[in-house]
């Protein structure tokens, strides 16, 4: 399996997880030139691509939406809450009704040689979910846009082999900076986005032997950065996992891909 961040952070996510015969993307909120660049990095055209699946409606995870399912005849996968949204914004005008399929939390589902697991995540969107991404033996989790996390979202992070993980915002950062009240509540809130203290209070939880690579995804440009998301991390994770690759997912370009 590989796992790779095209692009990751408040400004637009794309995520590239396959196996030798499998490609797909996780959301694809950057331009669909950027798309086309991080395939291109990874040795993909996006026409191989087996499908896009995206974990909810916001412009960061589906900003390139549109464009791309009018050039490409790749199957399209999300939940019915997060089509309906898409429907409503004319994200699907012109988009073939076979490509489109609804998926449903708890519910798994196959494309090529990977099988996903949609969770439901708590998040301020209709119906957003985090995916479980295997094949054979192999796991990875893209996991962000998660106000708190629960011990159902504990048990779906279990053994990965890698994980893409929210590592959202400083506290101290988003307290003392410039975002209006009620927008700092909204991050804060158990439906906003996972904190950096959180992200290594969740990484702990699911850490394990078989963990190969982890990356922190999801960073606010305004309330973190990376060196502080991956001290805040390390910090939480105490002595323990001192070997464990842990790399912050950029903004703009193509992270490390990590292949096992
Ligand atoms: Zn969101
Ligand atoms: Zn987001």
């Amino acid at each position: 399996m590989r796992l790779a961040s095209i692009a990751s952070g408040s400004s637009g996510n794309a995520v590239y997880v396959g196996t030798e015969h499998t490609h797909i993307l996780v959301d694809i909120g950057i331009s669909n030139r950027r798309i086309e660049q991080g395939l291109n990095d990874l040795g993909l055209a996006a026409d191989e691509l087996n499908a896009l699946v995206v974990t909810h409606e916001h412009l960061d995870h589906v900003k390139g939406l549109p464009v791309f399912m009018r050039r490409h005849l790749v199957p399209l996968y999300a939940t019915a809450g997060t089509l309906e949204m898409l429907r409503n914004h004319g994200m699907l005008e012109g988009v073939e009704k076979d490509l489109i399929h609804e998926i449903r939390a708890e519910s798994r589902f196959s494309v090529g040689d990977l099988s996903l697991l949609p969770f439901a995540i708590d998040h301020d969107a209709a119906e957003p979910v985090a995916y479980r991404i295997m094949s054979q033996k192999k796991a990875v989790a893209v996991a962000t846009d998660m106000g708190h996390f629960t011990e159902e979202i504990v048990s779906h992070l279990l053994q990965l082999d890698a994980v893409l993980l929210e590592s959202n915002h400083d506290v101290r950062m988003l307290e003392a900076g410039p975002y209006p009240y009620q927008l700092k509540r909204r991050i804060l809130g158990d439906l906003g986005h996972l904190s950096n203290e959180n992200a290594g209070r969740l990484l702990k939880r699911i850490l394990h032997d078989g963990m190969k690579q982890v990356f922190l995804g999801h960073l606010s440009k305004e309330n973190n950065f990376p060196a502080l998301a991956y001290e805040t991390v390390r910090c939480e994770l105490g002595g323990t996992a001192k070997d464990l690759p842990i790399a912050v997912a950029a903004r703009d370009r193509l992270s490390p891909v990590c292949e096992f």
